[in-house]
């Protein structure tokens, strides 16, 4: 499947300069922000700085460094936030949606980080 990217997504916007956020960490490839809206203590959304939609988009269409960057700027705000589990954080949840059916407000691939409380069962 192809893939249209609407570059007047928030992130978009956010990504280009035209939109504040309040970063944690950004690197040559990734950006990652506080969400405007959080659902948990600490609630981060990790993006690739490349137009990929989706989380398969992007898995099968970005490069191995921008795969590589994003990965481990993922792993450095657990470490951040103080989620990882057994390193004195009592854990996190990670959660991307996608498309119609999973929901997903911003067609621009983020990734979820909530931790800080008891997050309860994951919702079906
Ligand atoms: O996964 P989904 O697309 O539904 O999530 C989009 C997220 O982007 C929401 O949690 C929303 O609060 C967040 N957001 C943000 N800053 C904006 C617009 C949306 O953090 N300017």
């Amino acid at each position: 499947m192809a893939y249209a990217y609407d570059d007047q997504n928030i992130f978009a916007k956010i990504l280009r300069g035209e939109i504040p956020n309040n970063t944690v960490l950004e690197t040559e490839h990734t950006l990652a922000f506080r969400d405007i809206s959080p659902k948990a203590p600490e609630h981060v959304l990790v993006i690739p700085k490349g137009p990929y939609v989706t989380f398969d988009h992007f898995c099968n269409a970005a490069s191995d460094a921008e795969i590589l960057d994003f990965t481990r700027t993922a792993g450095q705000i657990c470490k951040m936030i103080g989620a990882e589990p057994g390193e004195g954080g009592a854990g996190f949840r990670a959660i991307t949606n996608a498309g119609e059916d999973g929901v997903q407000e911003v067609p621009h691939y983020h990734l979820h980080i909530l931790a800080g409380r008891p997050l309860g069962p994951m919702l079906l």
